[in-house]
């Protein structure tokens, strides 16, 4: 991404380039006109979209994704709350709020200046959560621009995002077995991810993973019946299981079957455990059992002991940082221990968290911080620190590749896109195909970090 012009020099990214040494005097990246737009998500409920035209005659689009396992500290996502329309979904405030405040502020702007159009809306928005103007009005507008200003540079989003003589593509998380807030099945855990570490590019990794999704319906059908392989939210199948171990067999199968082994593919889990934690009693309901933070963390450590479990998302609910620090300074040197809802992709939680050492990896959302100058703050904070990054997609989402994009940018080692099925999840890992195809040999596998 190029720096900000002379009026705003300070940038979150230590590498990027400017790709218009002009750009003071150059008008094609100009603002010509906003609009912004309701459309859906993939669980057919209202998200905003906005489109960005610049006087050169590019354009620039950003839909934005939504969570269902939300962190409380989340920035806001604003919905109308008209329950007669959508159930109270509708986002057509947030529109409103591009298309009449943030829309002419814009206009005349230059879409290179990412950081200082990204805290204009800040500072129009004015509060700590972006709960006047919304995150979904926000994210869609600092999406676009990004969108367009690197049409208007005719380069691949990722390349004005950060430019680089070689790119690192990630490992895709595969989220095969679907659980939690994402299922109607009684499984705790949320997410249960396979992880292609031992292939030798991102294009074998995803038809591992593709061929062991497929293995795990014959096993599911065969064990539990036809209806054991529809889908959840994410598109791993839904079965009806009543424990993790059950689930981790089935997978484990499911690898040998397709013909590989747990050096090839590792297991990922997101507990998304705020989901399943009463904050009253301080017990966790798991498996049919009620268990304290300390049994919790004992039963993680007989999982990743029984099973070749890589990351553990989320173990401990969402403010539980010390709980956190504990189980990464046990398992931190074989597992990566993922903050999700503990961070929130939020600059300020991820500096406690690397204070603290409460995990060794986080999960990066755009819209929980909801601008891309702040993602890539988060991001590059997480990665000095040296911890491990995961670019996600949300469980509501849309067939915008940002977040493909995103992965490659900044070499992220993981990207978490659901199954590899169901179209909005598949054009984020589709993406990435072209992505791979365009950069050829300059283009290497996050997974032999790990194998
Ligand atoms: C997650 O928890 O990592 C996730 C993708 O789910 P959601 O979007 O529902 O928060
Ligand atoms: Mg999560």
């Amino acid at each position: 991404m190029p720096k900000t012009s002379k009026r705003n020099r300070k940038s979150t990214t230590a590498t990027s380039v400017d790709l218009s040494e002009d750009s003071e005097f150059d008008t094609s990246a100009t603002i010509l006109r906003v609009n912004s737009r309701q459309v859906l998500d993939s669980r057919g409920n209202p998200t905003v979209e906005t489109d960005i035209w610049l006087r050169g005659g590019a354009t620039g689009r950003g839909t934005v994704p939504s969570g269902a396992s939300t962190g409380v500290h989340e920035a806001l996502e604003l919905r109308d709350e008209k329950r007669s329309v959508y159930g109270g979904k509708g986002v057509l405030k947030a529109v409103a709020n591009v298309n009449k405040q943030i829309g002419p502020k814009l206009l005349g702007r230059s879409t290179l200046e990412q950081e200082a159009l990204d805290i204009l809306m800040l500072k129009l928005d004015g509060t700590r959560n972006k709960s006047n103007l919304g995150a979904n009005a926000i994210l869609s507008v600092s999406m676009a621009v990004a969108r367009a200003a690197a049409a208007s540079r005719s380069v691949p989003l990722y390349k004005y995002l950060i430019k680089r003589k070689k790119y690192r593509l990630p490992i895709p998380m595969m989220n095969v077995i679907n659980g939690g807030k994402h299922a109607g099945n009684n499984l705790a855990i949320q997410e249960f991810l396979i992880e292609p570490i031992g292939a030798k590019t991102y294009v074998e990794g995803l038809r591992l993973g593709v061929e062991v999704y497929h293995a795990l319906k014959n096993i599911l059908k065969e064990k539990y019946g036809n209806s054991s392989t529809n889908v959840g939210d994410e598109g791993g199948y839904a079965p009806p299981l009543e424990k993790t171990t059950d689930a981790l067999d089935a997978i484990l199968l499911a690898i040998k079957n397709a013909g590989y082994d747990e050096s090839q593919i590792k297991l990922g889990l997101d507990a998304a455990s705020s989901s399943f934690y009463d904050p009253k009693t301080l017990l966790y309901q798991i498996d049919g059992r009620s268990m304290s933070s300390t049994e919790l963390a004992d039963y993680y450590d007989s999982l990743v002991t029984a099973y070749p479990i890589l990351t553990l998302e989320d173990p401990f609910s969402e403010d539980a940082f010390e709980d956190h620090a504990k189980m990464t300074a046990k398992l931190g040197k074989s597992v990566k221990i993922i903050g999700d809802d503990l961070y929130v992709t939020n600059p300020e939680r991820i500096r406690k968290g690397i204070e603290l050492k409460a995990t060794n990896a986080v999960l990066i959302k755009l819209n929980q911080i909801g601008s891309v100058s702040e993602t890539l703050e988060a991001i590059k904070l997480s990665k000095d620190a040296r911890m491990a990054v995961a670019v996600s997609h949300r469980s509501g989402e849309t067939e915008d590749t940002f977040i493909s994009h995103l992965a490659t940018a900044v070499e992220s080692h993981f990207i978490k896109a659901g199954a590899p099925a169901r179209g909005e999840r598949t054009a984020k890992y589709n993406e990435l195909i072209r992505i791979s195809e365009e950069l050829g040999h300059e283009a290497s596998y996050a997974g032999s970090n790990f194998a």
